[in-house]
């Protein structure tokens, strides 16, 4: 008898077959063996130890019994409350315990939501370029996804439009429209008030469905905040997904989304995991009790607003004439795009060999295009390494340019 693994790939399902192969036994602390421009990763400095720490050890005394039990359903209802009060104070989202469901994070509620409305073949529409976990999970569901191009202010509304009179045209219906509004990864921008206003009118004409993804808002630095999609729709199209990843740790793998009773209620019939960590949204709900969601919010603003800067003169000293970028008022992620000429892809092999890694444009997009462009995440890396590895990027592409200038030349 042969001892050799069988094949049983053929008996995967379809959405199976269409997902990419996953990272199987790869260390998550490899991150650090670079600087790393590349990953959405908060600043390992700030992470809340002592205050987790120290919400650990209330909720379990007071709570033990519980937060170490299963917790079926949408939430267990401390941390509801919890979070009920502070979109509520934070967003101008008024959310009671039908409206809301808690994730693994704001990756399971994208999930849940494309679990609910996407057959493989369904339209839904994205922005380009847009969010890579949200192009993976649009790649398992076999979507067809019609991707509209951002300006300084958001989607194209033209653009947008037109994608909605052509989906028409076609007899079909777009399931929903993905879009990150404030500090959108992987561009850093911001859709300004009438855009989000515009989109929310075409949602409405169209009976098209918002799944609002606003990870970063709690993260501005700069500006004046603005109101959520959410608030600005009173039909019930809008979902509106966050996450404690970046404000307060994103081990705790603890994530949300805001919608209608009748989503969240089938959104919730979909999650059949037995409860959403408990353990984590009892630490959770008494780490925003207790006060230091909001402290440690604070504080991270301003540390993050100098890193930005900090990248932002490294950009100007370093990198060639022609290249542009993104100024982010909040988040993580600038975006850059190179000179004629420079490739990403060169440009990140280069970066590589001096021990920097790039996020390549090319990943955040679904129906091809950023090859000349870069996402550059400011959120993980010290003062000096962020000035060092945007020099080692900068002498990359400037020999690039002068290889391909002297390319032209011969
Ligand atoms: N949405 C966006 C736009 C993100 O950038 C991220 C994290 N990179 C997520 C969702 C997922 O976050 P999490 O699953 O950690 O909540």
């Amino acid at each position: 008898m042969s001892s050799s693994t069988r094949d049983l790939t053929e008996l995967f399902s379809e959405r199976a077959a269409m997902a990419r192969p996953g990272f199987v036994g790869t260390n998550p602390r490899r991150i650090a063996d670079t600087i790393a421009f590349s990953g959405g990763y908060p600043d390992p400095g700030t992470l809340p130890i002592q205050d987790i720490i120290e919400s650990t050890r209330v909720a379990l005394e007071r709570d033990g019994e519980w937060a170490l039990q299963y917790g079926f359903g949408s939430g267990i209802p401390e941390l509801v409350t919890q979070l009920s009060i502070k979109l509520g104070r934070d967003q101008g989202i008024q959310a009671g315990p039908e409206n809301i469901l808690i994730t693994n994070g704001s990756s399971h509620a994208l999930a849940l939501i494309f679990e609910l409305f996407v057959n493989p073949g369904d339209v839904i529409i994205a922005e380009a370029p847009w969010f890579m976990g949200a192009i993976w999970r649009a790649r398992a569901s076999g979507c067809d996804v019609r991707e509209v191009p951002l300006d300084a202010e958001g989607l194209d509304i033209g653009v947008l439009e037109q994608t909605l009179r052509d989906i028409k045209a076609e007899g079909k219906q777009a399931k929903f429209l993905y879009c990150v509004p404030t500090f959108q990864n992987p561009s850093g921008i911001t859709y300004s008030l009438e855009r989000r206003k515009a989109i929310v009118a075409l949602a409405q004409e169209y009976n098209m469905p918002i799944l609002e993804d606003d990870a970063y808002y709690d993260l501005r630095f700069e500006g004046d905040a603005l109101p959520p999609m959410y608030t600005l729709d009173d039909q019930g199209l809008v979902m509106y997904c966050g996450t404690f990843s970046k404000t307060m740790a994103a081990g705790m793998r603890l994530g949300w989304c805001v919608a209608s009773p009748q989503i969240t209620a089938r959104l919730a019939g979909l999650k059949t995991d037995s409860g959403t960590s408990p353990f984590s949204s009892h630490v959770a709900a008494q780490f925003a009790a207790s006060g230091t969601l909001v402290e440690h919010i604070n504080h991270l603003r301003p540390m993050y607003q100098h890193r930005r800067n900090v990248m932002l003169s490294a950009l100007e000293e370093h990198m060639p004439e022609g290249t542009t970028w993104t100024v982010p008022q909040g988040g993580f992620f600038i975006w850059m795009t190179l000179p004629d000429g420079i490739t990403c892809a060169d440009l990140a092999a280069r970066c590589e060999e001096g021990g920097v890694s790039i996020g390549q444009g090319a990943m955040f997009f679904y129906n091809g295009g950023g090859e000349q462009q870069v996402r550059l995440a400011y959120s993980f890396n010290t003062d000096e390494e962020i000035q060092h590895g945007v020099q080692v990027m900068g002498a990359a592409a400037h020999d690039l340019q002068a290889a391909a200038a002297a390319a032209t030349a011969d």
